[in-house]
């Protein structure tokens, strides 16, 4: 007998919390509802992302890197704001009861959300194609939330981490190789950047979160600020893996790879070394990229791209 809605969700969902108690559920999954508590005087930071099977993830990728990356974006989103995560909701669509993908699954998102102290308290479950949306709930204190907007002339624009090895990890894993491979690591684990995320509130200018592609997510914070972004090739994390590729292949990469769940921000010359800090404490390259300017868009002398990052829906991203 196929397990029902409700034993799945018990076998599979109802333990995925925190270590400890969860920091402000007063219901968790069960009701018809959960009841939720911000700490005092702070601001909620939500945001949500959905993930279809063939669009967002081959097909073929394993049920343990599917429940991460499902759960990583959206704590990216977080990170990028600079907000604590607290709580997450879960919409499952599954063709079938799986249960060895199940468990993949839940092992997967439950390993990062634990390491995140963020708890479960809910969803819904439905049969249909592969796909899954996560809706993640963080706090910020009140005007300290990055924003994209924020960013002014004559600041200095950074990146985490090295844009371009997912987008090579993804090419390595479609040539056909196992996910075991740690050239497709990249890829498969993206690592959200919520430690230091936080460490730059009251630092960073504006941020975002790099998942169309550093060019064109540089572009969101340029046109969110209503100013111009300098990007210097010379200057751009080329290292690691991407020091074997050609160069074209190398700046098309890390400009307009995507999939990275790194942190683009921008911040005045005055922060450059508190930030050079935080970064180092936490263990994460930080390195400064480019410039804010008058004007409009994103210039990256030396760079012609094709395509500067993916849209579902966008007519033409030719430049
Ligand atoms: P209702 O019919 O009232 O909407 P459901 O049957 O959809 O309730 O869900 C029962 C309980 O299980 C709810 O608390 C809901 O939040 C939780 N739930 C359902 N699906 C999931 C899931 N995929 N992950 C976590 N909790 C879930
Ligand atoms: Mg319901």
């Amino acid at each position: 007998m196929p397990l029902s809605e409700f034993q799945l969700i018990a076998r599979y969902f109802s333990g995925l919390a925190t270590a400890g108690p969860a920091e402000g559920v007063l219901l968790g999954i069960g009701d018809d509802a959960a009841i939720l508590r911000l700490p005092r005087g702070e601001d909620l930071v939500v945001s949500i992302d959905t993930l279809v099977s063939g669009v967002h993830f081959p097909a073929s990728l394993s049920p343990r890197a599917v429940g991460h990356r499902a759960l990583a974006v959206n704590l990216s989103d977080l990170a990028a704001m600079g907000a604590r995560p607290m709580w997450f909701t879960l919409a499952l669509t599954l063709p079938e009861v799986n249960e060895p993908w199940l468990e993949g699954f839940a092992a997967g998102l439950g390993q990062l959300a634990h390491r995140a102290g963020i708890a479960l308290v809910g969803g819904d479950t439905t049969r249909g194609p592969l796909s899954i949306t996560i809706q993640v709930h963080g706090a910020a204190a009140p005007r300290t939330a990055l924003r994209r907007d924020g960013a002014k002339p004559g600041d200095e624009l950074w990146v985490t981490g090295r844009p371009g090895l997912a987008a090579l990890g993804l090419r390595v894993l479609q040539s056909g190789a196992r996910e075991e491979e740690p050239a497709c690591a990249a890829f498969l684990w993206p690592e959200p950047r919520v430690a230091m995320g936080r460490a730059l509130r009251g630092l960073a200018t504006a941020a975002i979160d790099v998942s169309d592609g550093l060019l064109a997510d540089a572009g969101h914070i340029a046109e969110r600020s209503g100013c111009g972004i300098e990007i210097d090739t010379a200057c751009l994390p080329l290292e690691a893996e991407l020091a074997a590729l050609r160069r074209e292949d190398a700046l098309a990469l890390c400009l307009t790879g995507g999939d990275d769940y790194e942190l683009c921000f921008t911040a005045p010359a005055a922060a450059a070394e508190p930030i050079e800090s935080a970064a180092a404490a936490l263990g994460l390259p930080c390195r400064r990229i480019g410039r804010v300017a008058e004007g409009s868009g994103t210039q990256c002398a030396g760079f012609c791209p094709e395509r500067t990052g993916f849209q579902h829906f966008g007519a033409s991203t030719d430049a």
